[in-house]
């Protein structure tokens, strides 16, 4: 009788035994479990508080390239070399600008000599480039935009449709580059003026490769007129500053997204 509650009792011993170690195994599980979830929400708040998505582009954020391209400042007085004019941001009514002959065009004076220095080096690699539109006032780009609408209008199109085409080739009056005196449409031997075979010629080329020197871009690139607003004319240039030039050329943008990144 004592040896069997002996036994009993060595048997409840062992059982209290088991029971402590399954508790203790119980805890370090939990413990352990604990650690595990609270990694995750680390982890978690780190990829929140990250780098924060921005306005994405073909090849990455607008955050990321500005990073990576490292934005020259801009000082005030040179503010006037990225003006922004397009379909949304017409020039100003009160916009003027000091004009200089260039050729048979005229360009603002505070670009001349780089847009001569640009034909010159082009020339002297043997490349003709010549400027054939520079300046433009609102009412003569309004003569250009109304014959252009009635080639359309005589075609038959509607007036709806009219309207629609000749967007599409020229900016409506007051919302044209060529107001600023900023901009200038090129040529060159072996293509036709104003025409997309431009962009076969070496004239662009040799453009792909210096005009960022002069702090000229190529103004409406094939693969941005979803931004522009323009189709591709690979004959329009656009006088911004070299500093400026150099780093779209390099981030590969256009001016629209350049001046959000500058401005934002
Ligand atoms: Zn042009």
């Amino acid at each position: 009788m004592l040896d069997s509650n002996l036994l009993q009792e060595k048997g409840q011993e062992e059982l209290c035994k088991l029971k402590r170690n399954n508790m203790r195994l119980s805890r370090l599980v939990i413990v352990l479990a604990f650690l595990s979830l609270s990694l995750l929400g680390l982890l978690a708040i780190i990829m929140t508080i990250g780098p924060k998505s921005g306005k994405t582009t073909e090849s990455g954020t607008a955050s990321e390239i500005a990073a990576a391209a490292d934005i020259p400042e801009i000082k005030k007085e040179d503010k006037w070399q990225i003006i922004l004019v397009n379909r949304d941001n017409a020039v100003p009514p009160d916009f003027t600008v000091d004009l200089i002959a260039f050729g048979s065009s005229l360009v603002d004076c505070r670009i001349a000599d780089q847009l001569s220095d640009m034909t010159e080096a082009a020339n002297k690699d043997g490349v003709m480039l010549t400027v054939c539109s520079g300046y433009r006032s609102v009412s003569q780009q309004r003569e250009i935009y109304d014959s252009k609408k009635q080639s359309y209008l005589n075609l038959g199109y509607s007036e709806e449709a009219s309207e629609i085409n000749t967007c599409q080739y020229i900016q409506s009056p007051g919302a044209s580059e060529h107001h600023t005196g900023l901009a200038v449409d090129l040529q060159t031997t072996g293509a036709v003026t104003l025409e997309e075979n431009f962009a076969d010629t070496p004239a662009y080329k040799w453009l792909d490769e210096h005009a960022e020197e002069y702090g000229f871009i190529e103004r409406y690139p094939k693969e941005k007129s979803d931004i522009t607003g323009v189709l591709w004319e690979p004959w329009h240039y656009r006088y911004v500053g070299v500093s400026n030039a150099k780093a779209i050329k390099t981030m590969g943008i256009c001016l629209e997204e350049y001046v959000e990144l500058v401005y934002n």
